[in-house]
């Protein structure tokens, strides 16, 4: 394991990546398997879920009952143990004072970054998704197209492993057949909806999960990632035979030592250790990307975040995966005589047209669900099914009043109780006490069902970042403003969402306890709050309206890439990660091919 120190990093590397998430990690597993040697620097703090998750402490173990506090916004197990929605001394500043119009950005500071704690949902972007101008006349059209990631898609998926199904769905891809692991059975509050909505038109179908249901087949994948590379094949087979199946019992937001969900510090990061081309730094904070007399990328400066001592280091190519609106701000703050608006910026785009996910969720209480059998329901740590956006046909033919759809998660069933098991009881109960409240408390117990709608948001000009001219961090570093307005579209979607979700609720004969806010407004969750940001450097076909071409490879300075999130052109209503994987996966093999013929 090559986690090395300031003083023992080799003198120069082939490439040095920013980050270890999702984007940091996968760039760094296909760069190291095929032989580069790269630098890995990490702002935050060396993290080792194997010994560190809390797998099996109870609430009941926790102060508070492991319920959510400042500092632990998503409660005391969470795996965040770095960051979250406020990082100490690191601030970022919302240009408007009205709250509709700020900015939430949660931030993972740690080995893996926000990979520790996602939900895993692995949804592949339809052939819609890539073409979302041609189809509707707004956003921006990728110079990519389905076919050009579908490949990417299967490879990722059989590496991190992904449960789910095929379904044939309209601008819902099936993986090639084999590349999915088996679906989880549905719980009982998810078939009951699965059984109901079909009366509504809403299809219920499993979910995709990067979680292992089964054991991976450790026999035959290598080869097909890695065909030609033995070393690579036996290197990811070992690695594969290191994690086990799921054994449905766990909250997988706390991570997984058993290493059965994905986590890049334990799937992308131990094999990439592996090849012995990968050097981790950890507390390396990249302050910015140094360039040469000709305009190329050198290296960067990066500094230790707790001394502050600041190092400089060199390499053939630089790749950025910070997360998208940090990879922007290191560019913003990459200024030099030649680039006097930062770096890979002579278009001015970068910053510009940041997307989160538009979210919105209703909860109901389900009286069919009162008082049932005591049953584990704990399943894969997270969603088992879910509703894929239904109304494409709808939609095309102009009978919604928004563009572009949303799909469903939801959650039920009887979770490990935490602080807010029976609260919130009194407009059921009428406000029992004592012994009648117990009783009431273990017959709503798992009585409940919330849906969370997660649809596209269109690019806009009100929503960018830029440096605050004013606000610095705590080593003087300039830090992002961020401007966020949602659209009417994005409005709009969400008063459909609020509509469904009550119609579901009323289908299972459930009833809510707060009605559908009558301003959507008031419903959709604020810009930033489903933590899904994207854009902020959009890929394209030309220099002067996109800031990298079709490979994350920026077009003013040739050894400098992109390959989180901020090239994304738009962020269809399918969790972006897997798409993140994907790419940086395809952005990797053409760097390679690029170093290999001497280009960069
Ligand atoms: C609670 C939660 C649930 C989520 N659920 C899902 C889900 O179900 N499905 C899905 O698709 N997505 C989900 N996401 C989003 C997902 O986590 C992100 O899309 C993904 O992690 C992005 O990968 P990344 O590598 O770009 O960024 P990150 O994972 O954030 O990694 C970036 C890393 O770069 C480091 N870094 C930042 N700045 C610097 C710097 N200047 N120098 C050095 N290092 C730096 C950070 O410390 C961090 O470790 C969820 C996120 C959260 C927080
Ligand atoms: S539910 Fe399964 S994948 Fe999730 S943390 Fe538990 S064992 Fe790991």
């Amino acid at each position: 394991m090559a986690v090395v120190t300031p003083d023992s990093c080799r003198e120069t590397y082939d490439v040095i990546v920013v980050g270890s998430g999702a984007a940091g990690g996968q760039t760094a597993y296909t760069l190291t398997m095929a032989g580069a040697t790269v630098l890995m620097l990490e702002a935050g703090r060396n993290y080792n879920p194997v010994a560190e998750t809390p797998m099996f402490q109870t609430n009941g173990t926790a102060p508070i009952r492991g319920g959510a506090t400042p500092d632990k916004p998503l409660g005391f197990f969470d795996s965040t143990v770095g960051g979250g929605w406020v990082v100490p001394g690191e601030p970022y500043t919302s240009a408007s004072k009205n709250e509709a119009e700020q900015f939430t950005w949660w931030r993972a500071r740690m080995l893996g970054g926000r990979t520790n704690h996602r939900g895993r949902i692995s949804l592949r972007n339809g052939p819609y998704d890539f073409k979302p101008y041609s189809r509707t006349g707004l956003g921006f059209d990728w110079p990519i197209g389905y076919e050009d990631v579908a490949p990417y898609y299967d490879k990722v998926e059989m590496l991190i492993g992904v449960y789910g199904s095929n379904h044939g769905l309209e601008n819902t891809p099936d993986s090639t057949p084999g590349v999915l692991l088996p679906p989880p059975k549905a719980r009982a509050g998810e078939r009951l909806v699965q059984k109901r909505a079909k009366a509504l038109g809403l299809p219920v179908i499993p979910i995709h999960r990067a979680v292992l249901s089964v054991r991976q087949d450790a026999d035959s994948i290598p080869a097909k990632l890695h065909p030609g590379n033995p070393r690579a094949q036996r290197i990811l087979a070992e690695a594969m035979r290191q994690r086990a199946a799921c054994f449905w019992a766990t909250e997988c937001g706390r991570g997984c030592s058993i290493k059965a969900n994905y986590q890049s510090p334990t799937v992308h990061l131990p094999p990439a250790l592996a090849t012995g081309n990968l050097d981790i730094l950890t507390d390396a904070m990249v302050r910015e990307v140094l360039v040469d007399g000709q305009g190329k990328a050198k290296g960067v400066i990066y500094f230790n975040r707790h001394t502050g001592e600041e190092r400089k280091i060199s390499a053939r190519v630089v790749v950025l995966a910070a997360g998208s609106c940090e990879s922007v701000r290191i560019l913003l703050n990459s200024k030099s005589a030649r680039f006097p608006q930062g770096l890979a910026n002579s278009s001015g785009l970068i910053g510009q047209c940041i997307m989160d996910t538009v979210g919105a969720a209703l909860t109901g209480q389900v009286p069919l669900l009162e008082n049932l059998l005591p049953h584990n329901e704990d399943g894969a740590g997270g969603d088992h099914v879910y509703v894929p956006w239904w109304l494409y046909r709808e939609q095309h033919a102009g009978e919604l009043d928004f563009p572009h759809g949303y799909h469903i998660e939801f959650t039920t069933g009887r979770h490990m109780p935490g602080l807010a098991t029976a609260g919130n009881l009194g407009w059921l109960t009428g406000g029992s006490y004592g012994q009648s409240f117990k009783e009431d408390a273990r017959r709503y117990y798992g009585s409940f069902l919330s849906f969370a709608g997660r649809g596209e948001m269109i690019p806009n000009k009100d929503c960018f970042c830029e440096l605050d001219p004013e606000v610095k961090d705590k080593w003087g570093i300039p830090v992002l403003r961020f401007h966020w307005k949602w659209s009417e579209h994005e409005l709009r979607q969400v008063a459909h969402q609020q509509k469904t979700f009550a119609a579901l609720i009323g289908a299972v004969g459930g009833k809510v306890n707060v009605p559908p806010a009558a301003d959507p407004l008031k419903a959709i969750r604020p810009g930033g709050n489903v933590k899904h940001e994207v854009g902020g450097a959009h890929m394209g076909a030309d220099p002067r309206t996109s800031v990298t071409n079709a490979f994350g490879q920026t077009w003013d300075v040739k050894n400098l890439f992109l390959t989180d999130g901020a090239t994304f052109c738009s962020n269809a209503d399918k969790n972006p990660t897997l798409t993140i994987m994907a790419l940086a996966w395809r952005a990797s093999d053409y760097l390679l091919e690029e170093m290999r013929k001497g280009n960069l």
